[in-house]
């Protein structure tokens, strides 16, 4: 294991930003820390760089006792949402200050910056001042800045935060081939599943100063271990007493199977590439289902048609979400 988070607990003032909070980070991988906004996420991340202080438990960074050591001795590398680039400098002056600092030789500064700036393609920019680039271009050269001295961990605070939607999901897929090239250990802060669920190999989730679940993208989609995740991660619509995602449900027309909720289609929207299909219950309920758009013209669902809905057999997600207890839990509440 890389980063060890072992009881960390963090308030400011009366508020609790973490809660007691052990998290096992593990080498090489990409990490997203993920959870809505005011959840600790930064507070997490500024503790492991040493920007801020824990009140109390353990930080160890591959083996080494970190807790105490301030952020230049800690040897990770940082970027912000919006990066303080240094204006006056050249994009190359600005990649290779943190080698310059630490007075590496003039040949091998130049050396690595040339590597850098080809491995976040800016090597035609290296003449030009930060505020001659994009906004994507300017957190490409935040990374390649941050990589300079080579890190053993690299932590970005939303960094894709402040750029348009296009660019934004550009930089996610750049930095997970980045991320394949290099295998430095990356944590990385947001508040969007869907951009966790895309990049990371490894989600935290972090609400309310606690960790929720810790798995991989999978894991946490498929089996949610509580309803704050399965909510978090991804649309539910409520089909009876269970809660399930709109993309396992099947609806059809038809005569009806045994155990299909039979309602009328009240509204379809599309969403994408998808299908949005509200369907109205005899039972008052509204459900959501959402089908490709494939799906929906073989169907010929149309609004006002009687249709029939049941989950998808085998589908990962419906035993997690019921909110009842599993048999094993109620054994455990029972001998509590
Ligand atoms: P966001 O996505 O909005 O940045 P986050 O999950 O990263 O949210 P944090 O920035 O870690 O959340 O903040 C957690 C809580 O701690 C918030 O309620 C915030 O207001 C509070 N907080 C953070 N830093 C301080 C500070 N220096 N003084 C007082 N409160 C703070």
């Amino acid at each position: 294991m890389s980063i060890e988070i072992a009881g960390v607990s963090k308030r400011f003032g009366e508020f609790v930003a973490l809660d007691d909070v052990s998290v096992s980070i593990p080498s090489g991988r990409l990490t997203a820390l993920l959870g809505p906004s005011g959840g600790g996420k930064s507070t997490l991340l500024r503790i492991i760089a040493g920007l801020e202080r824990s009140d109390s438990g353990r930080v160890e960074i591959e083996g080494i006792d970190a807790t105490d050591l301030p952020p230049q001795r800690r040897n990770v590398g940082f970027v912000f949402q919006h990066y303080a680039a240094f204006k006056h400098m050249s994009v190359r002056r600005n990649v290779a200050f943190g080698l310059e600092i630490r007075k590496r030789p003039k040949h091998e500064v130049a050396a690595r910056v040339d590597e850098l700036l080809k491995l976040v393609h800016l090597e035609q920019f290296g003449d030009r001042l930060p505020a001659q680039l994009s906004g994507g271009q300017r957190q490409r050269m935040a990374l390649a800045r941050a990589l300079a001295v080579r890190p053993t961990v690299l932590l970005l605070d939303e960094p894709f935060g402040a750029l348009d939607a296009k660019v934004r999901k550009e930089l996610r897929d750049w930095l997970r081939r980045l991320h394949d090239e290099v295998h430095v250990t990356t944590v990385f802060v947001t508040h969007d599943q869907e951009e966790a669920l895309e990049v990371a190999d490894e989600i935290v989730v972090i609400n309310e100063g606690r960790v929720e679940q810790i798995g991989s993208p999978d894991d946490l989609y498929d089996r949610p271990a509580n309803d704050f995740v399965m909510r978090f991660l991804g649309p539910v619509t409520q089909l009876g007493d269970q809660s399930v995602r709109p993309h396992d449900l099947r609806i059809s027309t038809g005569a009806a199977g045994r155990d299909d909720v039979t309602g009328r289609v009240a509204r379809i929207t599309r969403i994408g590439f998808e299908i949005r299909v509200e369907v109205a219950t005899v039972a008052g309920q509204t459900v959501v289902v959402t089908v490709t758009r494939n799906e929906f013209l073989a169907s010929g669902i149309d609004v006002g048609a009687t249709v029939h809905l049941r989950i998808a057999p085998g589908s990962p997600t419906t035993a997690a979400v019921t909110g009842r207890p599993s048999v094993l839990e109620d054994l455990a509440t029972t001998a509590r």
